[in-house]
């Protein structure tokens, strides 16, 4: 087969079973592509040749012996990438910084870990933001990361080696985070359905900390129904995390029946900004219509206090950096600059590992944590955070579901916004309420704009709501075409 770098999640498990293709061909056929393509794109920071194809080796003799089938287990031989801040044993994991330059985890994320107990191959780690720090990869210390749709374009971020990765067809499927968007924003940049998890449902053990009451672990993927089969394996409680709970392993079996009837999707006005590229907001509006013809009641619904996410985002997030940044010292791990004394070497190991928008977000956090400021600054962003969580409590009364713009215009050109972090910032506009307020979202194509790039919608659930928007999303996906289009590889 030629085409099996264009597969979804769910065909490849089912030709793996079928015998049509084996895991050693089609782990052969990704890994040709990335040596083709990895060159320019810079999705991946590290590829794991010998350990992908041995694993790959060792699913095909497991399932060539097993006696029977539905025994194996459910990802037996799928291929998968993982975003460059969670540890994979034995790679490399650097969160796009140098300050962890060297550094090789001992250990599995407990979210690595599940998924390789059902069976994943693992191609290796893709790039990110430094620290998750972005909105467009730009941040990462080993170079950018270029959008398969156009490669004068980001591909968003932070997760942007993820989500170019899938797009471009050198992986079917990959773990992403997200803590302001990370997730969402890249899968809208590169037509890939982007899923954002609760707060809560996926163990964040083993994810490297940026900001820990938003971080979540999520998937990019080429369908709803791709994601919803990922996510089946990685969620659940974990002991090692405290605020994973007892009820986040979910079951999700997406079915063909599209129809959506009694489903109440809200429309929040005030994400109907100016300054939204048109071409967002028609896409938008069009597929809100096309849920309606599926059966869904579509009503108007207010989330009065959206404009603060923003600023509220932006004091916590970097308060809570400062915070778990602090342990990066060229003591136990990484970069190490070698000096005279204690305190010097803590100050050069800082000064170089750190690049500038994470030392821009370190000195924010502190400056907005320390005595005289805590109450003005993060004590206020945390009473407002109440009330942008409220503000979804109240909506998920009267609606199911909310459907709303993913990112004000499609993916912008590479150093379009590389002076002014404000910019960057606002790019995150519609994506970091729902982490605030700790609900899951997922973004799923909704068409292209005039130049050819992939435009998102984005869906929002109340906490636990995983299965009722994917299951929306499937339905859409059934109808509508615009997650199966691929771009064409320079
Ligand atoms: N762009 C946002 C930030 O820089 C969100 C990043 C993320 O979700 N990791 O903080």
């Amino acid at each position: 087969m030629s085409d099996l770098h264009s597969l979804t999640v769910a065909q490849i498990l089912e030709g793996l079973q079928t015998g049509a293709f084996s895991s050693r061909e089609l782990t052969q056929a990704y890994l040709a592509r990335i040596q083709a393509h990895n060159p320019r794109l810079n999705a991946y920071l590290y590829v794991d040749v010998d350990g992908a194809l041995t694993a790959a080796q060792a699913a095909d003799e497991r399932r060539s012996q097993a006696g029977d089938p539905a025994r194996l287990p459910p990802l037996l031989g799928l291929p998968i990438a993982v975003k460059d801040v969670l540890a994979v044993a034995g790679m490399p994991a650097t969160c796009g910084s140098r300050i962890l330059e060297g550094f090789v985890p001992s250990y599995n994320a407990t979210a690595v870990q599940r998924l390789l107990d059902a069976g994943v191959v693992i191609l290796g780690k893709t790039n990110t933001d430094e620290f998750a720090m972005g909105s467009s990869t730009e941040n990462s210390a080993y170079d950018i990361t270029r959008n398969p749709w156009d490669e004068q374009r980001v591909p968003g971020g932070s997760s942007g080696g993820s989500a170019a990765a899938v797009a471009a067809g050198l992986a079917p499927v990959a773990l992403g985070t997200d803590t302001g968007g990370s997730v969402r924003q890249p899968a809208a940049f590169c037509g890939l359905s982007g899923l954002k998890t609760s707060y809560g449902r996926v163990s964040r053990y083993g994810l490297i900390a940026y900001g820990s009451s938003l971080d979540t672990i999520g998937v990019l993927a080429r369908s709803a129904q791709d994601a919803a089969l990922v996510l089946n394996i990685m969620a659940g409680y974990d002991p090692r995390d405290a605020t994973t709970l007892e009820q986040a392993a979910p079951d999700i079996h997406l079915n063909g029946n599209a129809t959506l009837k009694g489903l109440r999707i809200g429309v929040p006005g005030e994400y109907f900004i100016d300054g939204l590229q048109a071409e967002v907001e028609q896409a938008v509006r069009a597929a809100i219509a096309q849920l309606e013809t599926l059966g869904a009641e579509v009503r108007p619904v207010s989330l009065p206090h959206t404009e603060y996410a923003l600023p509220v985002y932006y004091i916590i997030a970097p308060a809570e950096a400062s915070a778990n940044l602090a342990r990066f010292d060229g003591v136990r791990y990484g970069l190490r600059a070698e000096q005279d004394n204690l305190i010097e070497m803590f100050k050069h190991s800082r000064g170089q590992g750190f690049g500038p928008e994470v030392k821009r977000r370190i000195m924010i956090g502190t400056y907005a944590l320390s005595a005289g400021y805590y109450d003005a600054y993060y004590g206020q962003a945390q009473k407002v955070r109440t009330l942008i969580r409220d503000d979804f409590a109240r909506a998920f009364e009267q609606v199911d579901l909310i459907a709303a713009p993913a990112t004000p215009s499609s993916a912008f050109p590479i150093g379009a916004h590389a002076e002014d972090p404000i910019q960057m910032y606002l790019e995150d506009v519609f994506t970091l309420p729902a982490n605030l307020a700790g609900v899951p979202g997922l973004c799923i194509p909704a068409g292209f704009d005039s130049q050819g790039l992939p435009l998102g919608l984005q869906l929002l659930g109340p906490h636990f709501s995983e299965e009722r928007l994917l299951a929306a999303a499937h339905a859409y996906q059934q109808v509508s075409d615009h997650h199966t289009r691929r771009p064409v590889l320079a």
